[in-house]
């Protein structure tokens, strides 16, 4: 496991280090799952989560935690601007470790999200905001399926 750490993205360790931080600030003991959850999110690079599979990965790994817990420490974490709660994909709520604007496709039938490589959207002619509010970022999702086999397969 620290082999595996010691491999991470300056990144995901800063990040790691920061959650640990966070804890501790907010007066929340560092706990086994909190820690634990905290090494998953943020020690295998850029991923996108939902507090369901999250909580499947940590009962997995063999660590404590309800699912309740999971939810309040994403919403914590994305709060303190370490992770980035993304607008609603289907009916479940997801959660970004890469928090630089960035887009998205959605897999629908797998509810799964992937990022969109490099800047491969372009956005223009935007309406005006509705009056009285101002942009504060664009959010694009691209929905797609799997295609079938081709026809003469
Ligand atoms: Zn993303």
């Amino acid at each position: 496991m620290v082999e595996t750490m010691t491999r991470q993205s300056r990144n995901g360790s800063d990040n790691r280090d920061a959650a640990r931080d966070l804890f501790a600030e907010r007066g929340l003991r560092v706990t086994q799952p909190r820690v634990a959850l905290a090494e998953l999110l943020f020690g295998n690079g850029p991923r996108h989560v939902s507090a369901e599979s999250l909580h499947e990965e940590l009962v997995r790994s063999g660590a404590p935690g309800s699912l309740s817990s999971v939810y309040r420490t994403l919403n914590d974490l994305s709060c303190a601007g370490l992770l980035r709660r993304m607008p609603i994909c289907g009916s479940t709520a997801w959660f970004d470790t890469q928090v630089e604007p960035h887009h998205h496709f959605y897999a629908e039938d797998e509810d799964r999200v992937i990022d969109v490589p490099g800047n491969g959207v372009h956005v223009g002619n935007l309406p005006p905001p509705p009056d009285g509010y101002e942009f504060v970022g664009i959010d694009v999702l691209l929905r797609v399926r799997r295609r079938g086999p081709p026809p003469d397969a």
